[in-house]
């Protein structure tokens, strides 16, 4: 229930954007000097170029790089304003939307909106795993892996006992899409390169890498012959890669795995463990179909859009990017920008021209690629498909178009030329809170349930979808 009076910036048409993502970002940019009030909502301060979030889990690019914050993309655009809160609900036919900023509301009213609140990892129904495997959708998930796999080299080097050391020196990856497979390469790369000369006891061209996936081959979008290509290259890396395996169970100790073609069961003891399988839109998008009559949301959370990317009978809504569903289209970066940029158009045609008819959404494939060690990578256009060097150098000025702000640009171009020529990585600080934050913060959050308390942490790290929280907060 809504308490505070709605804030609106002015008389004009006021779009709120939920997300400061790749779809909500391009959205925004694209109202640069229209006639609307502009409101960008995020739970976090910054714009996150997820496709690089293992290469700060890795050590090669630090967080800043990969993450500009809102409010500096922004602040040229006069009509565009930046509030940083968790949006906790959407009231449909009010137009208000409710999020939290620590334990205050923030109630806004809209006359449209863009949902682009992407999506999150999915452990398949076993959430226990994620205690033990991370995912990486955010700069904290890279962050906690990037502690993880320096720990383990850590733990390898005090350890007399050499089962424990191979544990410690044992990486699963569960998913081969192009996350798992960028990530293997990286660890790999890492392994046998960057801390090759570093450690005494331990003998770092020792790790094994292992990635498991259920599926035939690595990176199924890419198709059969560069899933093949990259596979050789990764095991020429040394990387062990697993197909036609589901993951079964995921603890403290290791990862188990069932092959699916003859039942066999295999458990590898491993200290590292990395989550890249799955992902399932954001809640908010449920509760948002939840309320719109013949809107239903599809088991990964996905919304069905109208042709236009708006949500059934409410023209106002749109939702776009990962949470939407249309036409089987993929969760990638160019779909989420193409669509924030179309609904963006489309609004401000309406508002400023009167326009009344809406084009469709058209996606223009401009291809997808994989990097899988230095000077490799795998790109798919349309029908061609390239491999090796000439992928990689397209896969770098892709990436370098992309990343927001010159620095960015510059700093990465840097980074990545000094990683190409040495094995040296400069990014590869890891702290303690890096390494247990999140863990405990559910504990805190377990302990917390148990005596009907709320603190501020435990308010701030609650997810939409677990209910609004009402209880009483030590600000
Ligand atoms: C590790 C990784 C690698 C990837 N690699 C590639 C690649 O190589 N190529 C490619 O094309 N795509 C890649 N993708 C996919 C691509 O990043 C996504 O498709 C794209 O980010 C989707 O854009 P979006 O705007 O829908 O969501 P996002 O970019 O995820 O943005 C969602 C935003 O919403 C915010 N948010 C979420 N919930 C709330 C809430 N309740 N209140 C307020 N704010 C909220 C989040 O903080 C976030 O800023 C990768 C994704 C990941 C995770």
């Amino acid at each position: 229930m809504t308490t505070a009076t709605p804030f609106r910036p002015s008389g004009r048409h006021h779009v709120v954007i939920i997300g400061g993502g790749f779809g909500g970002l391009f959205a925004a940019k694209k109202f640069a000097g229209a006639d609307v009030d502009v409101t960008i909502i995020d739970r976090t301060n910054h714009h996150l170029f997820q496709p690089l979030l293992y290469q700060v889990a890795t050590g090669v690019l630090s967080s800043g790089e990969i993450a500009p914050t809102i409010r500096q993309i922004l602040r040229k655009q006069k009509n565009a304003r930046v509030i940083k809160a968790e949006v906790r609900d959407v009231n449909v036919d009010d137009k208000i939307i409710t999020a939290d900023l620590g334990g205050k509301d923030v109630v806004l009213q809209y006359d449209s909106l863009i949902v682009a609140a992407g999506a999150s990892q999915s452990y398949f129904g076993n959430d226990h795993f994620a205690e033990f495997a991370p995912g990486m959708k955010s700069i904290d998930d890279a962050l906690e892996l990037r502690a993880r796999i320096t720990g383990a080299f850590e733990r390898a080097e005090i350890t007399d006992d050499p089962a424990e050391k191979a544990r410690q020196l044992t990486f699963v990856i569960v998913g081969a899409g192009p996350t798992g497979v960028e990530l293997a390469g990286q660890l790999a790369e890492m392994a046998h390169r960057t801390l090759r000369n570093e450690f005494r006891t331990t003998d770092t061209e020792q790790t094994r890498i292992l990635l498991v996936d259920g599926g035939p081959q690595v990176l199924p979008p890419f198709g059969k012959k560069l899933g093949r290509k990259a596979q050789k290259t990764l095991e020429k890396l040394g990387v062990e890669v697993v197909t036609d395996s589901l993951v079964t169970n995921v603890d403290r100790d290791g990862v188990t795995w069932k092959n699916m073609k003859t039942d066999e069961e295999t458990t590898v003891a491993a200290y590292c463990k990395i989550w890249s399988a799955g992902v399932a839109a954001s809640p908010l998008g449920k509760h948002i179909a939840d309320q719109i009559d013949g809107v239903e949301a599809d088991r990964a959370g996905r919304v069905p859009v109208n042709k236009d990317l708006s949500v059934g009978d409410h023209k106002e809504i749109f939702i776009i990017g990962d949470m939407m569903s249309l036409d089987k289209l993929p969760g990638l970066a160019q779909v989420a920008i193409q669509g924030g940029e179309h609904v963006a158009s489309l609004i401000r045609a309406e508002v400023e021209d009167g326009v009344t008819d809406r084009p469709d959404f058209k996606y223009f494939d401009k291809g997808t690629m994989a990097i899988v060690s230095r000077f490799n990578a795998v790109v798919k256009l349309d029908k061609a498909e390239i491999s090796g060097p000439i992928g990689w150098f397209m896969w770098l000025a892709v990436h370098l178009m992309f990343m927001v702000g010159f620095r960015n640009r510059f700093v990465a171009a840097y980074s990545w030329g000094l990683n190409t020529l040495s094995a040296n990585r400069w990014h590869l600080v890891a702290t303690r809170q890096q390494l247990h934050a999140r863990n405990a913060l559910r504990k805190l959050r377990t302990l917390e349930d148990e005596q009907n308390i709320r603190s501020i942490e435990v308010r701030d790290n609650l997810k939409f979808g677990d209910g609004r929280d009402t209880r009483a907060v030590s600000d």
